[in-house]
């Protein structure tokens, strides 16, 4: 069993968010679960003190500096400082660069980088503090390149080199920063795509399996399960790197 400490897990409401929130929970941690909108965490915040975890619902917006500063600030009064920060908030906008707005462009760049860089300026004060901390931010497959994705595969390839500066500027704090970057997870993210391309959700599901190595689309689980490792302290020797969940090399 690892050192219990406190863990910030942003767009936790649903998805890899609430399954990441849920593990790191598990992991002995105490769990700030943020999103948009505190109401929308509760779920989350039920499933984790049912199983006798500790956990704190925050209503905040990433992209906004006041909102990042309160939400910090109020999981460090009410948990304790925060040492463990996971960068899960995430939207899409697709379209081709054609079509896209620039307001399609300003919002994912917007929640992916700046959210990121907003809640990682604001929680390695603590860490710094405490000679120890973990940033997991979360990449995709798409950072490699994906059609109708300008806005979304440029913010997850921005977090990477997000992700080497910070491990080298924070490492001699006890600091790691990686990131993590998902294939196909089945989530309301990718339900949500299905729709919009208007495929039914099981043929989706099944055609992406298809092209996937391991033959299955992934769980939000096994994106928890990579933050569980990059958050421990046994990963204290791994930082800056960027790890692919994806069932394969690439999605
Ligand atoms: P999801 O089900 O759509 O959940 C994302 C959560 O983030 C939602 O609860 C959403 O709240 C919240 N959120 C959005 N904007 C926010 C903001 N400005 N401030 C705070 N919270 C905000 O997505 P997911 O599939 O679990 O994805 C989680 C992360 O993994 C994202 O960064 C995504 O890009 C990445 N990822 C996912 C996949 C995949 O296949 N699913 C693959 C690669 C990477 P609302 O519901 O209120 O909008």
């Amino acid at each position: 069993m690892s050192e219990s400490r406190v863990a910030i897990v942003t767009g936790a409401a649903r998805g890899i968010g609430a399954a990441t929130a849920q593990r790191l929970a598990k992991d002995g941690h105490a769990v700030a679960v943020v999103d948009l909108n505190e109401d929308s965490c509760a779920d989350t915040v039920t499933r984790i003190t049912k199983d006798g975890g500790n956990a704190l619902a925050v209503g905040a917006d990433v992209s906004s500096t006041e909102a990042v500063t309160a939400a910090v600030e109020r999981v460090a009064d009410v948990l304790g400082p925060p040492t463990i920060l996971v960068n899960n908030a995430g939207v899409t906008r697709d379209n081709l660069v054609f079509k896209m707005t620039d307001e399609d462009w300003d919002m994912v760049i917007g929640v992916h980088l700046r959210g990121s860089f907003l809640m990682a300026r604001a929680t390695q004060a603590h860490m710094v503090k405490a000679d120890w901390g973990r940033i997991v931010n979360l990449s995709s497959t798409s950072a490699l390149g994906n059609r109708g994705q300008t806005n979304y595969s440029t913010a997850k390839a921005g977090l990477q080199g997000m992700t080497k500066t910070l491990a080298i500027e924070l490492g001699r704090y006890n600091i790691t920063v990686n990131a993590i970057a998902p294939g196909f997870i089945a989530t309301e993210m990718t339900k949500a795509t299905a729709e919009r391309v208007g495929v039914a959700w099981e043929d989706y599901q099944k055609n992406a399996a298809a092209n996937i190595p391991v033959r299955r689309v992934g769980k939000p689980d096994d994106i928890a399960n990579a933050v569980s490792f990059f958050a421990s302290e046994d990963s204290g020797f791994v930082s800056g790197q960027v790890i692919y969940v994806a069932g394969g090399p690439k999605a």
